[in-house]
């Protein structure tokens, strides 16, 4: 299944070796390119980076054995061997449960699958990034661990009223959705930094040497094929963007954890986060029904507002309802869409900042990018403690 890897070993193993002193020469090649490799590995770890910004993978293993008011736990490992945590808050509701989702749906009534009657405590999934150079999102999740364990972030910041709101939820929380990936990544930060670095880490560098590119990423699925030299962190060790994966048959282990977690669950918010050169969004969720749609927009809308009185960048307002693929080609059913009907979630995508400097994107300091991630936690804490989600009102 690893074809990309061994495509890739290929490529540096100088299969057709005539001679000892070609070996020779290889042997250097190959010391000078691990060197290399060393060296600009280095390049991406900031030594000056600020306490608080906790994007490895041993921050996430670190913030999880400081986990006690919650619990945690192995969720199920990546292509590549690495654990896949979950943490969880609060007591898991009894749903009561006489179907799956889809059945329930098709009886006129989702509370057969879980009987959310507006008194039980809203249940949040925060999935973290699949993308693995997409780190900011494990540092906003590592701190809001340790909000909700001590009611202040890493900073020492106190958050009452997310901390208070997190008590009243369920909250499964997945800090790093995509380890292989993040290993791949020799970037703890990318504050600083121009958007093509970013983009040859995460995208990947074609057998040309130049930068593969988004979205044509996405036209090899798993990542592959002749113009790839190096896999970028986008996708597992296996090279499946996690976004993309076959939902009906699914190819990672990993999205069958997260499709049972959902179904077991049933989260009202399944929250996918990403980032990205741009000012944060809330991305609109393809082929769900119009009131989800309705949904996520609200919550879009409070965050460009949440966003706008902190003096931070945000756009007007939450993505406004499409009719999916009105024109050609039409939207993909990506991880978001797939969630939402394994459990009836609202599940969209959260995009932040990742803090590049390359023109036209906004340039934020390593505070504001964790600013944006904890004001939009508290913003949808306040939004899922506020209206709880009643599926048996007209209940026949
Ligand atoms: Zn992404």
């Amino acid at each position: 299944m690893n074809s990309i890897h061994s495509a890739m070993v290929h490529r540096n193993s100088f299969e057709h070796r005539p001679s000892v002193l070609s070996d020779v020469i290889a042997s250097a090649i190959v010391a000078a390119l691990l060197l290399l490799a060393v060296e600009s590995r280095a390049m991406g770890q900031h030594s000056d980076l600020p306490p608080f910004w906790k994007s490895r993978l041993s921050d996430v293993e670190e913030a999880v054995r400081q986990v006690h008011k919650g619990q945690a736990q192995v969720l199920t490992q990546s292509a590549g061997g690495r654990d896949i945590y979950l943490v969880t808050y609060g007591e898991k509701p009894n749903w009561h449960s006489t179907a799956n989702f889809n059945s329930a749906v098709a009886g006129r009534d989702p509370a057969s699958y879980a009987l959310k009657d507006g008194t039980q405590p809203p249940v949040l999934f925060l999935l973290g990034p699949v993308h693995g150079q997409e780190l900011e999102g494990i540092v906003g999740l590592v701190n809001l661990l340790n909000i909700a364990e001590t009611g202040r972030d890493l900073r020492g910041r106190e958050w009452t009223e997310l901390s208070d709101n997190i008590d009243k939820c369920r909250v499964l929380i997945v800090p790093a959705g995509n380890p292989d990936g993040r290993a791949r990544c020799g970037f703890d930060s990318w504050v600083g930094e121009e958007l093509q670095t970013h983009e040859r880490v995460g995208m990947g560098i074609g057998t040309d040497g130049r930068n593969l590119t988004w979205p044509s990423v996405k036209r090899f699925h798993p990542m592959g094929g002749p113009g790839v030299a190096t896999l970028g962190a986008y996708w597992n060790d296996d090279a499946i963007n996690l976004m993309h994966d076959e939902w009906f048959s699914p190819m990672a282990e990993k999205t069958r954890a997260w499709f049972k977690l959902a179904r077991e669950e049933a989260p009202d918010y399944i929250v996918s986060l990403h980032s990205h050169a741009v000012s944060p969004s809330i991305e609109p969720t393809a082929y769900v029904p119009h009131t989800v749609k309705l949904t996520i927009q609200q919550i879009g809308d409070r965050m460009g507002n949440r966003y706008a009185a902190a003096g931070l960048p945000h756009r007007a307002g939450g993505p406004e309802p499409q009719i999916d693929g009105e024109k050609f080609p039409e939207p993909s059913f990506n991880l978001t869409s797939a969630l939402h009907h394994a459990c009836g979630a609202a599940s969209f995508v959260y995009e932040t900042p990742a803090g590049v400097i390359t023109q036209s994107v906004p340039r934020l300091t390593h505070d504001q990018l964790l600013d944006l991630q904890l004001l939009f936690y508290d913003e949808l804490f306040r939004f899922a403690t506020e209206q709880p989600v009643n599926w048996a009102a007209n209940r026949d």
